[in-house]
């Protein structure tokens, strides 16, 4: 066992779409800072930046009831939902930026245009969909958001879903052409194939046993090569902790006091994908449907059409579930071990709290696969079991943290920057909305930890992101550029045939 000493600018933990992101805007606006990446897997983006691990949402809120909800008074709150797409657009703007300097190639291989559907039943969802579609119809970022309660019109938009319905029950749906499926995978390993062209030092198969402090502020990693045992100290000003669902355990192992009285809490969760192509052709959508009454918001059902591994695929799901792993290769003890003196009583305050969640994840993760057949009926009602595979997805764990609103141990659903207040480290924590947010919540870190420099770069900052720090609902003239721009470079116009759109951006 060797004890190697190295030093670089910036370590990045993880090989996952957060450093990726991370990496390829730092290599954009310092190109001559080293950077160090180390992975314990084999390759880039094999946890849940993986396109079988997460859902390939290019989540903009287009779909998703669950960033709409329902005030007391009947209204619905749009706010949340606005936030998103405006993150969205910025992720899309970065993307194009890299697309026009060909620093990555083929956003056909990484984004497809899809339409976002909300599909809903009884009479009370009808009446909520219908004030959500009049409240984000007007906007801006909706326009073409269209809305309809006609079985007929629904027959058109989703034969799948629609065929062999018997069901008297009032049905409606809301479409709009502007979605997308994003492949992360590939667009992980993209971005990293474009950091290895630009020397980052790519370490795959070795693990970051330890973080620590040295007496001039740096911070010095041990890292073990998993394949020869080798021991490496390796030191740096800064320190990204994109480790995923080990990101916990990495800030916990830091000291600093930011990530103190923090825990976590992992979700697991599993798809249905379809073996049968004839049944694959006849969908064309992401089709979100809404969370049932208990269940929380990342096991809202819906049925994707995919485009993975240059093929069109559909799945149908997540189902969540209990597992005590933090990484989907993490181990049994992952739970166990991140829980230390400091979080303690947050951990037994979330434990008390969410016992009814608890044991909602335990009872989906008994499911025989008929009763997954019987909630995937609800959407597809002629789905056939034999047509049907179960696959396993990605690990999310939701961070647990006391709050002032709701007290000790309170679950949230959101990402979180955790960094050490000088800004020399900083861990990405939780999961929702997750990859589709990844530029926007990269530039935020970035802000928090080099404030010092965040000046000098802003002028490049705006020329990748031409939105950057501006309101685009507040714009809606940059909006709409914006929107054209990104669409053709991205290929995303659904009128432009595969090859075309290729060729328009290689
Ligand atoms: C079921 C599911 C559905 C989802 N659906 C969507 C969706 O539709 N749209 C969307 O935008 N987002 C979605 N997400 C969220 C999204 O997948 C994540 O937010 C995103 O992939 C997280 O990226 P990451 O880089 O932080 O983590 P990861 O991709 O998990 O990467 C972390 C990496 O760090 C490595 N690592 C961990 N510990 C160490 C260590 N000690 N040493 C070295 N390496 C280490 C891991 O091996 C891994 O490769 C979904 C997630 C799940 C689980």
């Amino acid at each position: 066992m060797g004890n190697r000493q190295t030093r670089t600018d910036v370590i990045l933990i993880g090989a996952g779409i957060m450093s990726a992101t991370l990496g390829s805007l730092l290599k954009e606006l310092v190109p001559d800072w080293e950077i160090t990446v180390f992975e314990r897997l084999a390759n880039a983006g094999e946890e849940s930046s993986n396109e079988w691990n997460n859902a390939g949402t290019g989540h903009s809120a287009l779909c998703e009831l669950n960033y709409t909800p329902e005030k007391p008074d009947g209204s619905i709150d749009i706010s949340k939902a606005i936030k998103i797409n405006d993150q969205f657009q910025v992720s899309k703007q970065f993307w194009s930026y890299l697309v026009n300097s060909n620093l990555i190639r083929n956003p056909r291989d990484f984004i497809m245009p899809l339409p976002h559907m909300s599909l809903v039943q009884g009479e009370n969802n009808v009446a909520f969909l219908k004030k959500r579609f009049k409240a984000l119809s007007n906007n801006p970022l909706f326009q073409g958001l269209e809305f309809s309660d006609d079985p007929k019109k629904l027959k058109e938009w989703i034969p799948l879903i629609m065929e062999g319905r018997t069901s008297n029950e009032p049905i409606a749906a809301t479409k709009i052409d502007s979605g997308t499926d994003v492949n992360f995978g590939a667009l992980t390993r993209m971005l990293f194939d474009h950091l290895k062209s630009k020397n980052v030092d790519i370490k795959f198969k070795h693990n970051v046993d330890d973080i620590k402090r040295t007496s001039d502020g740096s911070w010095e990693l041990k890292v073990r090569n998993i394949d020869s045992g080798t021991v490496e100290r390796v030191t740096s000003k800064f320190v990204f902790i994109g480790g995923g669902g080990g990101s916990l355990h990495l800030l916990q192992k830091s000291g600093i006091p930011e990530g103190k009285h923090i825990g976590g809490f992992p979700v697991s969760g599993l798809f249905m994908v379809c073996n049968n192509p004839d049944v694959v052709a006849q969908h064309h959508a992401k089709v979100y449907g809404k969370a049932k009454v208990g269940a929380p918001p990342m096991s809202v059902p819906h049925l994707d059409t995919r485009f993975i591994d240059n093929k069109k695929s559909l799945l149908f799901g997540p189902f969540a579930g209990f597992s005590p792993k933090f990484l989907k290769n993490g181990s049994m003890f992952d739970l166990l071990t991140s829980v230390k003196t400091d979080n303690l009583v947050t951990m037994l305050a979330a434990g008390a709290k969410n016992v009814p969640l608890t044991k909602y994840l335990i009872e989906q993760v008994m499911l025989s696969k008929e009763k997954r057949m019987e909630e995937l009926r609800d959407f597809v009602p002629n789905a056939k079991s034999e047509d049907w595979d179960i696959v396993v997805a990605g690990q999310r764990v939701q961070v647990i943290k006391d709050t002032a609103a709701d007290g000790k141990g309170t679950l949230q659903f959101g990402t979180e920057v955790i960094s050490a207040a000088d800004g020399s480290i900083a861990a990405l924590l939780g999961a929702s909305p997750g990859a589709s947010t990844a530029v926007f919540v990269m530039l935020e870190l970035i802000k928090k930890c080099f404030p010092q420099h965040i000046k000098a770069w802003e002028p490049k900052i705006k020329e990748m992101i031409p939105s950057y720090g501006v309101s685009l609902l507040k714009n809606p003239e940059l909006f709409h550029e914006i929107h054209s721009s990104t669409t053709r470079t991205l290929g995303l116009s659904k009128n432009l045939p595969l090859q075309i759109a290729r060729r328009s951006v290689s």
